[in-house]
């Protein structure tokens, strides 16, 4: 009997992976993702109720690529007979938790998705890829897509504990977070702010201290301004992709603060809550504190340090949150093939224009990548608006011919000096 070969295999059903079926879905191309976990659900530690996208509705899995797609957001909601409440909602930026559910939608409709299917290995055997699923079943694919997303970052000095825990894992351990005495979040990012925001607000039903400490200088704002944004664009990726290593790498601290801070949405609703209990005086058991390093926790301790002033001081605390990051998650069975690929320095490999890592051999099947892109496209590399286009070039490469338009010249903004409107009649000098 001869082997059922797909065409492409992906690992990981985030958002993601999840928009890459939805788009394939219309395609002729045999595709099969696989997800370990038994269902689809984003980021379940961090669904606060009441918090939103970062990014606007369009930024569902395939608008961008095709709105005639059964798969938009919209359609969601017009199936759950939400769209009426929707148009009177008048918002662009929509609930988290309700982004989850119109995910769960689409994986459900789609038979390409299989859940409870860890991939434990993958090999390239004769121009092909054998992928380990569970530790039994093999899949042959000609092209695997990493979408394996990215783990909890935890600062050095802290081990994870039913105490100490990651922002990742906040609504599992609520109940017993808000059974301390002190609790202290740290970090001054969407997630951290979104946490204390939720303690605060339900401070007084517990009785707890809560602290919120942070490295940064500040507790400030994500930026928003629409030319800022336009960073997040195909266009900006676009020109990223043609800079040198090093310039790159600089330019991704020069841009942190597009996507690091705090939405402005969820920083008045903390100045407002601040405000209105301290009517009758300000309080003593709320501390904000940003300047200030946390350095290790110890028999209840938290060691801290105000750095700009150089005073270490310890904080009692019995519970702590690290709203400290994530990093790319790049499973093992990668990392044995590492002398095989070709890397631009020890944390990211060398990706081509299609997102295919490149290896040291010249193979047929390919390995792409939705992972550790930071490098390779920029601030955006995780925005889930600018997925939706990796996904198009992934798949017209998959099937080698333009299954999706890919529109150029998107936004305002003229990044490259080698673009410049005819019009001006500019002379250029060098490269
Ligand atoms: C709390 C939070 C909120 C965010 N909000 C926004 C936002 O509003 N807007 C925005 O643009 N971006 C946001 N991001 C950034 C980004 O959009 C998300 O991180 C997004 O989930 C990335 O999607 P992904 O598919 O790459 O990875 P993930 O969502 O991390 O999914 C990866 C999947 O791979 C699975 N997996 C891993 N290894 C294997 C294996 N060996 N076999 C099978 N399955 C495996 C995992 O179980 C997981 O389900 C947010 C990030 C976080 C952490």
């Amino acid at each position: 009997m001869s082997k059922q070969v797909y065409d492409l295999c992906g690992v990981g059903i985030g958002p993601f992976n999840l928009g890459m079926a939805a788009l394939a879905d219309k395609t002729s191309l045999k595709c099969l993702f696989l997800e370990k976990n038994s269902s689809f659900n984003w980021h379940p530690g961090m669904l606060i109720s009441g918090s939103d996208l970062q990014v606007p509705f369009l930024a569902d899995l395939v608008t961008f690529a095709d709105p005639t797609s059964p798969y938009t957001f919209l359609n969601y909601l017009h199936h759950q007979n939400r769209l009426h409440s929707f148009f009177f909602f008048q918002r662009f930026d929509i609930p988290r938790q309700e982004y989850n559910e119109y995910a769960k939608w689409v994986a459900a409709q789609l038979p390409s998705c299989r859940f409870d299917s860890k991939v434990t290995n993958v090999i390239s055997r004769d121009g092909l890829y054998e992928v380990t699923v569970n530790g039994q079943e093999t899949i042959y694919a000609r092209h695997v897509v990493l979408g394996t997303g990215s783990v909890p970052m935890m600062p050095p000095g802290f081990k994870p504990s039913n105490d100490v825990i990651h922002s990742n894992f906040f609504l599992q351990h609520k109940a017993h977070l808000q059974k301390g005495e002190t609790i202290v979040v740290v970090g001054s990012g969407q997630s951290a702010a979104e946490i204390f925001l939720e303690l605060l607000t339900e401070k007084d039903q517990f009785g707890y201290k809560l602290a919120w400490l942070t490295r940064s200088s500040g507790f400030l704002q994500m930026e928003s301004a629409k030319l800022g944004q336009e960073v997040f664009s195909p266009d900006y990726v676009n020109y990223f992709k043609t800079l040198s290593y090093k310039t790159r790498k600089s330019s991704l601290n020069e841009l942190e603060h597009l996507r690091n801070g705090v939405d402005a949405a969820t920083l008045k609703a903390i100045y407002d809550h601040m405000y209105h209990r301290s009517i009758y005086g300000k309080e003593t058991d709320v501390l904000i504190q940003p300047l200030t390093e946390v350095n290790g926790f110890e028999d209840g301790r938290l060691h801290c340090r105000q750095w700009q002033e150089d005073i270490s001081f310890e904080l009692p605390a019995d519970r702590v949150i690290l709203a400290t990051g994530y990093k790319p998650h790049l499973p093992d069975w990668l990392l044995r093939m590492k002398e095989k690929i070709k890397w631009e320095d020890k944390h990211f490999f060398e990706i081509d224009d299609d997102y295919r890592i490149i290896f040291k051999d010249n193979r047929p099947n390919h390995l792409f990548t939705l992972t550790n892109l930071e490098l390779a496209s920029g601030t955006g590399a995780t925005n889930l608006g600018l997925s939706v286009r990796r996904n198009q070039v992934i798949l017209n490469a998959v099937a080698d011919k333009p299954l999706f338009n890919l529109k150029q010249d998107t936004v305002f903004q003229n990044f490259s000096a080698n673009f410049i409107q005819e019009t001006f009649s500019i002379q250029k000098s060098g490269r």
